[in-house]
């Protein structure tokens, strides 16, 4: 049984199809991240969860019992939401216990169940405060205390470090991990941050235009992206795409006299003369042979810049930008030849037709 099913869940605003069929069943103690750019229907998606939006079509069980009609409040999950949404006039204290409060929770299980959450988040210095004397990473951590003390079935996230500078958001997103690994609750978090989905899911849902592009654990994303839209979503400096045609068993690149060879998994799969796209990651180039199979691209260094932990070369070959992330101790002169080496099995291959990868 699953902790948490969603099937075919289906939203319209009028004319306008937001959410088309979202089929996705978690374990127990998944952390679900739904990626994806604003207005793709992640928060649509969480907010049926949620029971804040009704769906179209389709259900929403947790548990194994459908909640599709449930009222939010009755559906044992927490919400928390980018904007905080605490209470400006209570205290840390009652902003934490206020769900409790309005289960009419006795007092002192209700203060123990706050200490217990503030302790957890280390904001037990801060329990008689109001919002209003807290920072916004302090106030986040209260909106996520108010979560915990409900000990929910599911916890549902959106967005919940935007609003953060970029020093504490990855602080607090440290401890959101560190968190989950402790109280294995079943998470679903939306995000637009190909950072946070890598580092807090167990598995990421890529959404394009309310729907699932691919699902699958932070690596499988990374590793094979089923299409050049994931492709360019995750990892930055973003893949390289490369226009190719098939040549054989080679891969000539478009507005250049060179050529890389068809590695041996493609073969069979694409036909002579077809366009494709090569995709190479960034950190795949090197300055160096890795193994006797390495395969070197022919280019001239247009600028390189060194952004302390690498070196970020962006090369030309032949008409075709591409970009390499070296070691930040390399010599790399502006405008010299250079080749850059990589190894076949970091090759992705495109369809540029359908957009999809040639698996
Ligand atoms: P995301 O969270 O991925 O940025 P949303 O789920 O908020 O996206 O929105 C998805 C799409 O649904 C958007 O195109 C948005 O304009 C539309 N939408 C969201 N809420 C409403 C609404 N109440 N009425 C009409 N359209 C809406
Ligand atoms: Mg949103």
């Amino acid at each position: 049984m699953s902790a948490l099913e969603i099937r075919n869940v289906q939203k319209t605003y009028g004319e306008v199809v937001t959410l088309k069929g979202i089929d996705i069943a978690l374990e127990s103690g998944e952390f679900l991240v739904l990626l994806g750019p604003s207005g793709c229907g992640k928060s649509t998606l969480l907010n049926i969860i949620a029971g804040l939006a009704e769906a179209s079509g389709g259900d929403i069980l947790i548990g194994g019992q459908s909640v599709i009609k449930a009222h939010p409040k009755d559906r044992d999950i927490a919400m928390v939401f980018q904007s905080y949404a605490l209470y400006p006039n209570l205290t840390v204290r009652r902003n934490i216990g206020f769900g409790l409060e309005m289960r009419k929770v006795p007092a002192d299980e209700r203060e123990k169940a706050v200490l217990e959450a503030a302790k957890l988040l280390k904001i037990e210095n801060l329990l008689d405060r109001k919002p209003g004397q807290l920072s916004g990473g302090q106030r986040q951590r209260v909106a996520i205390g108010r979560a915990l003390v409900r000990k929910p079935q599911v916890f549902l996230f959106d967005e919940p470090l935007s609003n953060l500078d970029a020093k504490l958001r990855m602080e607090t997103r440290t401890e959101l991990k560190r968190l989950h690994q402790l109280l294995k609750t079943t998470v679903v978090y939306v995000t637009h941050d190909q950072i946070e989905a890598m580092t807090l899911a167990t598995r990421i849902a890529v959404m394009r235009d309310g729907r699932i592009e691919q699902l699958g654990t932070p690596s499988e994303i990374y590793d094979r992206p089923a299409s050049l839209y994931v492709a360019g979503f995750v990892g930055a400096p973003p893949m390289n795409m490369i226009d190719v045609t098939v040549r054989g068993e080679t891969l000539v690149i478009a507005g250049s006299e060179a050529a890389v060879p068809l590695p041996a998994r493609f073969h069979g799969k694409v036909q002579d003369g077809q366009l494709l796209i090569l995709g190479i990651r960034p950190e795949a180039l090197d300055l160096a042979e890795a193994s006797p199979a390495s395969v070197g691209l022919p280019t001239r260094v247009d600028v390189s810049e060194l952004t302390g932990p690498e070196l970020v070369i962006t090369a030309l070959i032949g008409s075709q930008r591409l970009t390499a992330c070296v070691p930040p101790r390399s010599t790399i002169t502006d405008g010299a030849a250079l080749t850059l080496f990589f190894e076949q099995d970091s090759v992705h291959l495109f369809d540029p037709k359908t957009g999809m990868a040639i698996a």
